[in-house]
């Protein structure tokens, strides 16, 4: 049995990258996981495929978030595929907040379609799935949002973008103090950078070796290092943590 048997998850972005790993990794703990995908439903599926020939138990759900109602269509499309997946199944234990898009460029660079966008997906829809969602959430539950190291290493490169990550901390600590009554508990998780589609230019050997450089282990972080830190803060392990932002950077830039 694995620590989380009989639990429910959501992991939105669960179709490629950090979230797939998630999916797989809390599946692998016993969950029952709904993998959501925004526009590459075969990505969802297959990761869907992989939980379930490891003996795992998921299903996939679409929905476009960063416009408008995207909140309430992810939980129409979990409602009806968890009842169609299992008879009279309801609600939900662990909530993952995962789906992000990057948004290149220092201040002078970002305009103000880049900055809306970046904020509709990584800062509207988080808040609005949670408010949506706290009445399908179950007392104990867990919420883990997927932040950045950008909180606390500067780059002014993806100053918008960062300032997402330390608006999706601040939710963290917020909720955390809201919803302690009822025994859920909120925290972020930061990775540093990770090589998925979001960073195409890690194949470019230099630049893989130049961020290869900033963690104290000299490599880049892959999705499984994550998914353990999520497995970790969604298990009962870790019911006294709450309101915290977990660094997941391999120790990036700690000397500096
Ligand atoms: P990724 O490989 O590009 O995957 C992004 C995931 O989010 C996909 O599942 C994608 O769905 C979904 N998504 C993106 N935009 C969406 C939208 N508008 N509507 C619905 N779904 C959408 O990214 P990743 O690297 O795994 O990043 C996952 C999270 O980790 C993000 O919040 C990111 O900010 C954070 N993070 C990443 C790194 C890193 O270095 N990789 C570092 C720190 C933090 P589709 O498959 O349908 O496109």
């Amino acid at each position: 049995m694995g620590t989380l048997a009989g639990r429910t998850a959501l992991v939105t972005g669960g179709s490629r990258g950090i979230g797939r790993g998630i999916a797989e990794r809390l599946a692998r703990e016993g969950a029952l996981v709904a993998v959501h995908y925004g526009s590459n439903r075969e990505a969802a599926e297959l990761t869907v495929k992989t939980i379930e020939a490891e003996g795992g138990r998921a299903f996939a759900i679409g929905a476009e978030l960063g416009v408008p109602g995207d909140a309430r269509a992810l939980w129409e499309a979990f409602d009806t595929a968890l009842a169609g997946y299992e008879e009279g199944a309801t609600g939900l234990d662990i909530l993952v907040n995962n789906a992000g898009i990057n948004a290149h460029g220092r201040i002078h660079e970002v305009t103000e379609e880049d900055y809306d966008r970046v904020f509709a997906v990584n800062v509207k829809a988080p808040f609005f799935i949670i408010r949506e969602g706290l009445g399908r959430l179950r007392d104990g539950g867990r919420i883990v949002n997927i932040s950045s190291g950008v909180t606390r290493i500067a780059f002014p490169a993806i100053s918008a973008y960062s300032m997402t990550k330390g608006a999706l901390d601040n939710l963290t600590l917020t909720l955390a103090q809201d919803l302690g009554p009822r025994g859920i508990t909120v925290n972020s998780v930061s990775p540093g950078v990770v090589a998925t589609d979001i960073n195409p230019w890690l194949s470019d050997p230099e630049a893989r070796a130049g961020v290869a450089a900033y963690s104290v282990f000299g490599r880049v972080g892959e999705p499984a290092d994550i998914a353990d830190v999520v497995a970790f803060v969604a298990s009962d392990d870790a019911r006294w943590v709450t309101g915290h932002a977990l660094d997941a950077t391999g120790g990036s830039m700690l000397g500096v």
